[in-house]
């Protein structure tokens, strides 16, 4: 064979362990549990489409910090007197983003790019650049309904990535019985380092390029880690800018303000329904979440509304982790005023750390603090098997999505720990977004209470549901009938929700067939 044929061959694919190929290992441990039928196993595999584009932008100036020893050279430099300091805006990294003319009509010291704010210290002019970011949107599959998933903006995304966490959504969307599919994209950028101006225009670049790609009955995407309702606000406005009958188009995006279509109740719905899952749990043991402690991982939308729900319960909460740091309170921490202090605009980290009420303690100890509960919500992968080991809790509810490793998986079942899975634990979110989407298409606007009492109705009963294939009690009540999902036998929480997902998705293939 000659070197140029040996070059020309693809080389045979070896099995690579990534992020998808583990979320997917319970996908397919459920799959040969029942059955599933090989087409329909094929289809549901590997995403329908997978998209990747490029926004550009241009980046305003900005303010950069020096050090103590770079400063040293300009310790001469008088202070600027800015005109307008609402002009200039604080980064989460320590910048300074210089808005509209900040410098303008101001009395200015410059020498070589340099000027001294009156914090005292010496930062150097940046000019804005122009710059690109890498975006994604993957459809995972539509047998049940349009595409439906969040937009995460973070520094570490990949593709990979947002195919587990849209699979994730075609299970959860099932689960919940909403009639969507699943999806979910973003950008890889951290949202801390650029100003809120700088955000608006790459959110109306991304829907710029993602238009053609979505639309209220084909894609619809709600906010996830990194964006927020204001996000969803600026991506609506991109979708139906100048187009006919806009007013029917509001639809296209979820947990939006509810001044302009959200729905009330879905910035907490993730973590109410997270407290509604874990509620039962109790109830069931004849118990309740009164008296119960536990410790959040991840404070920002799911985290803080669990905290709050399950401490207005009665649950006291004893530890937070997030991404800049961990507090401990042995006496519960005060719920409220740890929200207050890390929503406080001057806490640009958005983070606990620091906070007054509470000790600092090393995340690695915060792993081994005893208490009923843990709530993994931040990000995946947080649970490895060597944490397992080492966590002191009974229940773990999983807000964030696939917080916990396969192997993990396997720790926690030894360790008789009982687990809610995110795709029931977390999906309080996209079905509270299915209620906002029907209010959207029937022009109404329901009450928060109206969309509580769905929400927990939804999430109990197919909780209960995911209860009984575990337990294989197959059993008809008032408010759940889990008779055709039990499968002759036990297995562990997370693969009866699977197998709930995976029942509910295959009668679309065998009941409509596939269209060719
Ligand atoms: P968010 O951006 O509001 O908050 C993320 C939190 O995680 C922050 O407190 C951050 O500090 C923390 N964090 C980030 N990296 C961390 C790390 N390495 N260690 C510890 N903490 C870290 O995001 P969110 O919307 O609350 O989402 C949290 C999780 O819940 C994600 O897994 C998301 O996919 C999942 N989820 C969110 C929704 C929703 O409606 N927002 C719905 C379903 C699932």
């Amino acid at each position: 064979m000659s070197e140029q044929e040996v070059f020309m061959r693809a080389p045979a694919p070896t099995p690579k362990r990534t992020v998808y190929t583990d979320a997917m290992q319970i996908f397919h441990r459920a799959a040969d549990l029942i059955g599933l039928a090989p087409r329909v196993r094929l289809e549901l595999e590997e995403p329908d489409y997978e998209h990747i584009f490029y926004i550009t932008a241009k980046l305003k100036d900005r303010l950069v910090p020096l050090s103590a020893d770079q400063a040293r050279a300009f310790g001469d430099l008088p202070a600027t007197k800015l005109r307008n300091p609402e002009g200039l805006e604080p980064l989460a990294d320590g910048k300074f983003i210089l808005n509209g003319r900040a410098l303008l009509g101001s009395d200015v010291s410059i020498r070589g790019g340099h000027l001294r704010l009156s914090d005292g210290n010496i930062y150097k002019l940046v000019p804005g650049e122009s710059r690109r970011f890498k975006a994604y949107r993957v459809q995972h599959n539509q047998a049940r309904g349009p595409y439906k998933g969040g937009i995460r903006y973070h520094h570490e995304v990949s593709l990979d990535l947002f195919k587990a966490l849209a699979a994730e959504m075609t299970w959860k969307t099932a689960i919940v019985e909403v009639p969507f599919g699943g999806a979910k994209g973003g950008i890889q950028i951290d949202p801390r380092q650029y100003g809120r101006e700088e955000i608006e225009a790459i959110t109306l670049r991304f829907m710029y390029k993602l238009k053609r790609l979505i639309g209220p009955d084909v894609d619809i995407p709600a906010p996830d880690v990194g964006t927020n309702s204001e996000i969803m606000g600026l991506l609506f406005r991109q979708y139906s800018d100048g187009e006919n009958e806009r007013h029917t188009l509001r639809g296209v995006v979820t947990g939006k303000d509810v001044r302009i279509g959200g729905s009330e109740g879905r910035a907490k719905a993730t973590g109410r329904g997270v407290a509604f899952c874990i509620e039962d749990y109790y109830a069931e043991k004849g118990s309740s979440v009164r008296g119960k402690s536990f410790i959040v991982q991840g404070f920002g939308n799911v985290g803080s509304s669990v905290a709050e729900i399950l401490n207005a319960m009665g649950a006291r909460l004893l530890a937070v982790n997030d991404a800049e740091g961990t507090v401990y309170n042995s006496d519960g921490i005060d719920v409220p005023a740890l929200i207050s202090y890390v929503q406080d605009p001057k806490n640009l980290k958005r983070s606990v750390f620091g906070f007054p009420g509470a000790q600092r303690i090393e995340k690695k100890d915060w792993w081994e603090v005893p208490a009923d509960i843990l709530i993994p919500a931040a990000l995946g992968g947080e649970i490895t098997a060597e944490v397992a080991e080492r966590v002191k809790v009974k229940l773990i509810a999983e807000g964030a999505n696939g917080p916990t490793t396969p192997e993990a998986d396997k720790v926690i079942a030894r360790r008789g720990i009982d687990l809610i899975p995110d795709i029931i634990a977390n999906a309080g979110g996209v079905t509270v977004s299915y209620y906002e989407w029907i209010q959207n298409k029937r022009m109404e606007s329901w009450s928060e209470a109206e969309v509580n009492r769905k929400l927990e109705f939804g999430m109990k009963r197919n909780w209960r549901i995911i209860r009984d294939i575990a337990r294989n009690s197959a059993r008809q009540t008032e408010m759940h009938d889990s008779r055709r999902f039990c499968i002759s036998r036990e297995v562990d929480t997370r693969c009866a929700a699977m197998i709930l997902a995976l029942k509910r998705i295959e009668a679309h293939y065998q009941l409509e067939g596939f269209s060719q």
